[in-house]
C-alpha cells in the first residue's frame, strides 16, 4: 500500500474518531440535562403554589377585615335599637341585622374554607420542597459522575487531535486539500474500502480498470461513480466470496 493511501486511511479514521466524540459528550450530558429539567419543573410548581398561598392569605385577610366591619355594624345597630320609636323602624333595623349576620356567617365560612386551602397548600409545598432537595442531591451526584467521564473523553480527544496534527504535518498539502474537498460532502465516508469490486461509499460496482488501480495501490484512486477515495480492504481476502454485501 502506498504511503499516500495509508495516510489517507489513517486521517479518515482520526476524523471519524473526532466526530464520534460529540455524540458521546451529548449522551453523557443528556442524563444531567434531564434531571435539571425535572428540577426546574418542580421549582416552577413550587413557585406557583407559593403564589397561590399568598393570594389565599390576602383573601383571608380581606374576610377578616370584613368581619370586623360587620361586628362594628352590629354594635351600632344594637345602639340604634334603644332609640327606636315605631314598628316600621324596628322592622327595618331587624332586616339590617339579619343581613349583617348572614354576611358574618358567609365570611366565617369563607375563612374556614381558606384555612383548609392553606393547610392543603402548605403540606403540598413541604412535599415539593423535600422532593426538590433530594433531587438536588441526586443532581450533585450525577454532576460528579459525568465530570470524570467528560474529563476522560477530553483526554482521549486531546490525544486524537495530537495524532492528527502529527499526521497532517507529515502529509502532502495537496492531498489534504483533495481529501478535505471530498470530505465536505462525504463526511466520514470520504475514504472507503472496495469489497467484491464495489465501492463501499455508493455500493456501485467499479470497472476492471479502476479495480486494478485500487489493487495496485500505487496512486490515489477515486470511485468513478461517487468520487470517494478508494482502497483495497486488507481484511477482504479472508472473507468468503459468496458473502452478501450489506448496505
Ligand atoms: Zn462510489
Amino acid at each position: 500500500m502506498s504511503t499516500y493511501q495509508d495516510q489517507l486511511i489513517k486521517l479518515s479514521q482520526i476524523d471519524k474518531a473526532i466526530d464520534d466524540f460529540e455524540p458521546q459528550i451529548e449522551q453523557i450530558k443528556s442524563t444531567l440535562n434531564k434531571e435539571l429539567a425535572k428540577e426546574q419543573e418542580l421549582i416552577k410548581k413550587l413557585e406557583q403554589l407559593q403564589e397561590s398561598l399568598k393570594e389565599n392569605e390576602l383573601t383571608r385577610r380581606k374576610n377578616e377585615l370584613h368581619l370586623e366591619e360587620l361586628s362594628e355594624k352590629l354594635k351600632s345597630l344594637s345602639k340604634k335599637n334603644k332609640a327606636i320609636k315605631t314598628e316600621k323602624e324596628m322592622k327595618a333595623l331587624q332586616l339590617e341585622e339579619e343581613i349583617a349576620k348572614e354576611q358574618i356567617d358567609f365570611a366565617n365560612e369563607e375563612i374556614a374554607r381558606l384555612d383548609k386551602n392553606r393547610e392543603l397548600m402548605s403540606s403540598e409545598i413541604q412535599e415539593l420542597e423535600s422532593s426538590i432537595e433530594s433531587m438536588q442531591e441526586n443532581i450533585a451526584n450525577v454532576k460528579e459522575e459525568i465530570e470524570q467521564e467528560l474529563k476522560d473523553i477530553e483526554q482521549k480527544r486531546m490525544t486524537v487531535f495530537q495524532d492528527k496534527e502529527k499526521l497532517v504535518s507529515e502529509m502532502n498539502h495537496n492531498i489534504i486539500v483533495f481529501y478535505e474537498k471530498i470530505r465536505r460532502w462525504a463526511k466520514n465516508t470520504t475514504v472507503v474500502p472496495v469489497k467484491k469490486q464495489a465501492c463501499y461509499g455508493c455500493y456501485m460496482k467499479i470497472n476492471d480498470n479502476v479495480y486494478s488501480l485500487v489493487l495496485q495501490a500505487k496512486e490515489i484512486t477515486t470511485c468513478p461513480h461517487c468520487g470517494r477515495i478508494l482502497y483495497k480492504d486488507q481484511t477482504l481476502e479472508e472473507e468468503p466470496v459468496d458473502q452478501e454485501v450489506s448496505a
